[in-house]
């Protein structure tokens, strides 16, 4: 038997995770697989990097992952990991108002207490408590079947619950203005809990709302892991465990094309090579995707151009303890800002011990909007020392700064965002032989893409061998 010739694109978290798992499969049935990783950039891990600097670890993508889905922990322990793992400092939220911070309840937690939370402290005005308590009789609105985020929570708890609540959390927490993101796929157990029981308090403790919560796309972990020798530890040991597979760097896919009688694949790179494959998995952002498959299946491509996706720039700086003079505040903590300062939308301290010195000292990221994209680097790290100048009482500069830039690189789940992945299912029924995965579609968090994509190589090994006629009838 020839060995099936597969093609991973793109060597993210996500496009290792299944080349990993294909791999792992066919050697435990003994089925010999031709395999290949393809990756547009010089380097693999996508938005996953760690560096250190002047003896700081910084990331420049995500610095934690959830437990849940527990996906992630299990590829972890799968590639003995465990040791360079540590339990995640749980981050307080609060939300920056003239210079205070208030704390913020978890939106995502399935119960009533956080809501209560916020009503008892003084982020709300007298006026903004009232309104937000008449969400219980508030009549509900039952013929829609998704709408935004804006539209709702303006609805049934009034404005101040969304400007000094919801729009600033989601702005970090799901990238996107709440004008576009989607009830469904954001806060899928409000939207149920008014259908069915006509008001979210009297609802969100009840079961069956509880487990259609677990289902929102974006989510604060309730716990959270980090390694302490940084993300790309994951990265490494992914492409070290699936040697001898060829990774191929610097080679981006420009299109994909049917052959012989749309049994097998042709890849058209952008160094004018091609090749031909079995099977193919795309694990790259859904708007790349979308021009990769535009020649085999227009509608598809059109779903998937759908999911607009938002850039980023952080700023990371490095602190050192004995230069803070503010003594409480150099704590692990996620802090928003209610009106955006010079496109600065909020920004996350996590404590750290400097390897160097062995002090324990601290990096902040600043988060900034898109609007920043224009700024140059000096700029923006300006900019972000002010902020934290203002907040820690910094004594002296940062003891290091580092500026990253981003590009379309977290996806926004807008209105109807189920209906076009479900398209996007629906498309794929009639290509058995290539699979799509990445953060588009089910969730954005490391731990998602992990899980979808160990989903995502199940599905393509079974159209390879086990339903043997798939490829031919497709
Ligand atoms: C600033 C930031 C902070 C984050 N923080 C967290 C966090 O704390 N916790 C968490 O769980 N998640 C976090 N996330 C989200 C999470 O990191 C990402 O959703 C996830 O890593 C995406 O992985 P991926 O493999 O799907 O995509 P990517 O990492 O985007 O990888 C896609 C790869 O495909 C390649 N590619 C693109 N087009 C082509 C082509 N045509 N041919 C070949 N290759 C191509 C790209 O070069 C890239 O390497 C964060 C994301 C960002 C940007």
């Amino acid at each position: 038997m020839h060995p099936k010739r597969v093609v991973v694109i793109g060597s993210g978290v996500s496009g290792l995770t299944v080349a990993f798992a294909l791999l792992e499969r066919s050697r435990h049935d003994l089925r010999p697989m031709d395999l290949k990783i393809l990756e547009a950039s010089n380097r693999p891990g996508g938005v996953i990097r760690s560096y250190w600097k002047d003896g700081f670890l910084f990331e420049q993508g995500p610095e934690r992952f959830s437990s849940e889905p527990a996906a992630a922990l299990s590829l972890c322990r799968l590639l003995g990991l465990e040791d360079d793992l540590e339990l995640a400092n749980s981050q307080s939220i609060g939300l920056m108002r003239d210079g205070r911070v208030f704390p913020l309840p978890d939106l995502f937690k399935q119960q009533r207490m956080p809501y209560l939370d916020l009503l008892k402290g003084c982020l709300l005005s007298i006026s903004g408590k009232g309104r937000a308590i008449l969400e219980r009789w508030i009549k509900p609105c039952h013929f829609v079947n998704d709408e935004s985020v804006d539209s709702f929570i303006r609805r049934r708890f009034g404005r101040e619950v969304l400007e000094r609540w919801i729009e600033p959390l989601l702005r970090i927490m799901a990238s996107g203005s709440c004008a576009d993101l989607s009830m469904r796929a954001i806060l899928p157990h409000w939207l149920e809990a008014e259908r069915r029981y006509g008001s979210v308090l009297r609802a969100l403790k009840r079961p069956e709302i509880v487990s259609v919560g677990k289902e929102a796309l974006v989510r604060i972990p309730i716990q959270a892991y980090r390694f302490r020798s940084g993300m790309q530890t994951l990265i490494d040991r992914l492409v070290s465990r699936l040697a001898p597979v060829p990774l191929l760097l610097q080679h981006r896919l420009m299109h994909l094309e049917r052959r012989n009688h749309r049994s097998t694949w042709r890849l058209v790179l952008d160094n004018g090579e091609s090749m031909e494959a079995d099977a193919v998995c795309l694990a790259l952002p859904a708007q790349d995707t979308a021009k990769v498959v535009k020649n085999i299946d227009p509608q598809l491509s059109k779903a998937l151009a759908g999911i607009p996706y938002s850039s980023w720039v952080t700023v990371s700086m490095a602190i050192d303890r004995g230069k803070v003079s503010h003594p409480i505040v150099l704590k692990s903590e996620l802090v928003l800002l209610e009106k955006k300062m010079n496109a600065i939308i909020g920004y996350s301290i996590r404590l750290q011990k400097q390897e160097l010195s062995g002090q324990l000292a601290a990096t902040a990221r600043v988060f900034m909007e898109k609007t920043a994209e224009h700024f140059s680097d000096s700029r923006c790290a300006q900019l972000a020392c002010q902020l934290l100048e203002q907040r820690l009482h910094l004594r002296e500069s940062p003891s290091a700064t580092s500026v990253n830039r981003l590009s379309s690189s977290i996806p926004e789940y807008r209105v109807g965002h189920l209906e076009r992945v479900s398209t996007i299912e629906e498309r794929l029924k009639e290509h058995p032989t290539l699979a799509l995965t990445g953060n588009g579609f089910w969730g954005h968090g490391v731990a998602d893409c992990i899980r979808l994509a160990n989903r995502s190589a199940g599905n393509l090994y079974t159209s390879l061998y086990e339903k043997a006629n798939g490829a031919s009838t497709d």
